[in-house]
């Protein structure tokens, strides 16, 4: 396990783990939120962050301060935590994203990481290529050669106990992706950005979000925190953590108040759109919609930030709650529900059901069938795997109906699980709360699990009684497998 990070708690690919901070003696939960701080726009004052919101650690742009000549002495004499009046961590950005922005900087990843020491970061970041989304191979391959030189570098200047971020680039080629983690988690560096998603979450593209973080993760060893740079918006914790993300920064909070859009964990709304506040912040308490318009531009600003990040918090804590109830995959489902582009990242988490199961536990509080998405869950893949091992012989019925002592043996047959011996009933996750009239996706994949048993059961006969499954789902049954409906049989519901 590496030094710095202790996993506690986990649920499909999210986790609960603990960032130790040397440099400033603290250590962060996470998931964490990091807000940003423009050094020159100070929306909500850190100390504010720490003593309303609980933030434990923050992120500022080590670049700006650099290159600013009424902070840059300020910042070398006093330190971050001085000027800042933070006593969390503080990680600092090097540059890189004005890279991407402008086309280039003035600095050097040594220079850089050396400022960052010397201003008391505690989380310093090297000078990698932000390559962006959709360029051509050879464009991100020739960009992701210098970022790892800049990596291979910056493991070797003089940085005492700061943690250092290798960030991980290789725009939208997955295979890219992943060598470049691989590498990255190779340099031996401490906090893993996966860089250059802004593009991809402004356009809610989150399907490729979630297919870029999953490459990362594959090539990152289990112990890497990783940090999703650039997302900040509520909406997609649930769905970024359940992929592996640990760490978040939010400029949003300050831009999206800026502009009078109000953050939602559903969406964003625009102050001049609301007549109600769906919220029971101290802000939207104290306030409606109209008095918050008609404040002047600086303190309708500060009420729309107080509000965004009290939202932020609160849907981050909701979602540790989630990991440590074993629901997130649930919480990610609830919010799927609030745009089309949510559900199809849900949809794309599920097709990495079988890294995700990796760390999903075997035991949780209760499984809820909740959507057609549910039937893909990892707990339902790996019940599948399971029945390829299990044993079973002579004639077997596998029903939806009740026990029936004319077979060999008689199993329970759940959608969306399929078969399993009814000596399992109680345990996880066959004790799931399902609803009365299966989906179609449901009775789909219980068809596989029939599969997954005869496949390996070849010499015994099976029978399958069911409630009206759909035509779908019976095509899928394999060949020999006796098919019987079990309606005019109520009574055995
Ligand atoms: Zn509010």
């Amino acid at each position: 396990m590496r030094d710095c990070f202790e996993l506690r708690a986990f649920d499909a690919g999210g986790r609960i783990g603990e960032l130790r901070v040397p440099r400033a003696g603290v250590t962060v939960e996470t998931p964490a939120l990091l807000p940003v701080i423009n050094p020159h726009i100070r929306t909500i004052e850190p100390a504010e962050l720490e003593a309303d919101f609980g933030a434990e650690i923050l992120i500022t742009n080590g670049y700006i301060l650099a290159g600013s000549d009424d902070l840059r002495e300020e910042a070398l004499s006093r330190g971050l935590h001085d000027l800042y009046d933070f006593s969390g961590a503080i990680m600092t950005d090097s540059g890189s994203f004005q890279l991407a922005e402008y086309g280039e900087i003035d600095t050097t990843t040594e220079e850089i990481l050396r400022f960052q020491r010397d201003v008391g970061s505690d989380v310093g970041t090297p000078v990698d290529i932000p390559t962006p989304p959709d360029v051509s191979r050879e464009r991100a391959e020739a960009e992701l050669a210098t970022t790892q030189e800049r990596l291979e570098l910056a493991g070797t200047v003089d940085v005492g106990d700061m943690l250092v971020t290798a960030p991980v680039q290789g725009s939208t080629h997955l295979d890219l992706r992943e060598a470049a983690a691989r590498d990255a988690y190779g340099t031996g560096l401490d906090v893993f950005p996966i860089g250059a998603v802004v593009p991809l979450l402004n356009s809610y593209r989150y399907d490729d979000v979630v297919c870029v973080v999953a490459a990362a993760k594959r090539g990152l060893g289990l112990d890497a925190p990783v940090h999703l740079f650039g997302a900040g918006h509520p909406m997609m914790f649930a769905l970024a953590v359940a992929m592996g993300c640990d760490l978040f920064d939010s400029a949003a909070y300050a831009l999206y108040a800026r502009d009078d859009r109000y953050l939602t964990v559903r969406g964003t709304e625009h102050l001049d759109d609301l007549e109600y506040f769906p919220c029971s912040c101290p802000v939207c308490v104290a306030h409606d919609p109209e008095e918050v318009a008609s404040c002047d531009d600086d303190a309708r600003e500060r009420l729309l930030a107080r509000h965004n990040l009290h939202v932020t918090f609160e849907e981050l804590r909701r979602v540790k709650e989630a990991i440590r109830r074993g629901n997130l995959l649930e919480l990610v489902d609830a919010r799927a529900r609030g745009h089309p582009a949510m559900l199809d990242g849900y949809r794309a988490l599920l097709d990495h059901a079988e890294q995700l199961e990796r760390t999903d536990p075997a035991v949780k509080d209760a499984f809820f069938h909740v959507s057609a998405e549910s039937a893909r869950r990892p707990e339902v893949l790996r019940h599948h795997e399971r029945l390829a091992r299990l044993a079973v012989e002579g004639d077997v019925l596998l029903t939806e109906g009740g026990d029936d002592d004319r077979y060999d043996a008689s199993w329970r047959l759940v959608p969306p699980f399929g078969p399993f011996p009814r000596h399992l009933s109680d345990t996880y996750p066959f004790t799931a709360e399902v609803p009365e009239t299966p989906t179609r996706e449901a009775c789909e994949r219980a068809a596989d699990g029939v599969c997954a048993l005869a496949e390996s059961n070849p010499g015994a006969s099976f029978t399958v009684a069911h409630w009206e499954w759909p035509e779908s789902a019976l095509a899928r049954l394999p060949e020999g497998v006796d098919v019987r409906s079990l309606v005019g049989r109520e009574s055995e519901r």
